[in-house]
């Protein structure tokens, strides 16, 4: 019993079976997975696979038919939900207010101490737009506000839908940057993502989610072991090349134009059988590279058919 509550410490939230359904739209079929305290967890899915729903239950925002949701306090017990914090797409915020405004409204809410917010203004050089009012913030400062508005209560638990979607790639890498500073704090960090890279370069642990269903949960480097040979080669022709192409290939993968399959080694025979392959037909582009979550994910939302 002792083992079995120190295991429990571990994890701050376990969900087992969850299902849900819009009308006659099964849009969570029984999913389970765990949320180890402390990590950045990462649920990562083509749209509509069901990532923003199992993120509103989780929040208690959207009822679910079937399921267990548990959360664990420190001691391993089981608990009540702990102080969260969540940022959303398409967030409505008093457009008209500065960014002190907006914090001094969110602070008073929670009756926050002034320090918490402060700290994370500091964190993503944005305490120079204190009197900026939120609508004249570019795209990419308003989901940093947004993000350090979530944090006015200071969260054990935040939760991100899509954090950099549709940001550049400057943005996009100051975000990470200020997840990975919320980990190092000790907070549990859970987002959601269509954006393989973005899971990959976070998340301690991956979910793959599609259809409603959860493929697979463990970190991205054991995914990757798990799903593919060590390095990836990718394809594609000038012209349809037509099937025949791959006689005495096993698992070629095919989307987008791209052919794919995975090897164990570099080596003489692959190197003549792509010479088999560019002698009958051209190829419009070639590349080898050690296997990533990229190159997994397409292949086992495609053996799900999403
Ligand atoms: P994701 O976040 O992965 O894009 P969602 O959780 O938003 O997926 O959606 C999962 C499925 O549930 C989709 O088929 C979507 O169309 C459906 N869905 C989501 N929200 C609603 C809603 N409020 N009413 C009806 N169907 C919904």
């Amino acid at each position: 019993m002792a083992g079995r509550t120190r295991a429990n410490a571990m994890k701050i939230i376990s969900v087992t079976g969850l299902e849900k359904k819009y009308g006659n739209v099964q849009a969570l079929k029984g999913i389970s997975f765990e949320v180890g305290r402390g990590e950045i967890f990462a649920m990562l899915g083509p749209n509509g696979s069901g990532k923003t729903t199992t993120l509103e239950i989780l929040l208690g925002l959207r009822r679910h038919e079937a399921g267990k949701i548990e959360y664990f306090d420190a001691n391993g017990q089981i608990g009540r939900m702990p102080r969260v914090g969540a940022v959303f797409q398409g967030r409505v915020y008093y457009e008209s207010l500065t960014v002190r405004e907006l914090t001094k409204y969110y602070r008073d809410l929670y009756r926050a101490p002034p320090h918490n917010i402060s700290r994370y203004l500091d964190m993503v050089n944005l305490k120079e737009k204190l009197d900026t009012q939120y609508s004249d913030l570019s795209g990419g400062q308003q989901q940093q506000i947004a993000i350090v508005l979530a944090l006015v209560n200071d969260p054990e638990v935040l939760f991100f839908d899509e954090p950099s979607s549709a940001l550049d790639p400057q943005v996009r890498l100051k975000i990470w940057g200020l997840i990975r500073n919320l980990k190092s704090e000790g907070k549990t960090i859970i987002f959601t993502t269509h954006y393989i890279e973005e899971a990959e370069a976070l998340a301690d642990r991956v979910s793959i989610l599609s259809k409603g269903e959860l493929v697979i949960t463990d970190s991205p480097t054991n995914i990757v072991r798990r799903h593919s040979e060590n390095y990836t080669v990718e394809f594609s022709f000038e012209e349809d090349a037509g099937g025949d192409v791959f006689n005495g290939f096993s698992n070629v993968w095919f989307r987008d134009g791209i052919y794919s399959f995975s090897v164990d080694a570099i080596d003489g025979d692959l190197m003549q059988a792509l010479k088999e392959i560019s002698d009958k037909h051209k190829l419009s582009r070639i590349s080898i590279g050690k296997s990533s979550l990229q190159s997994v994910f397409v292949k086992i939302t495609e053996e799900k058919g999403a």
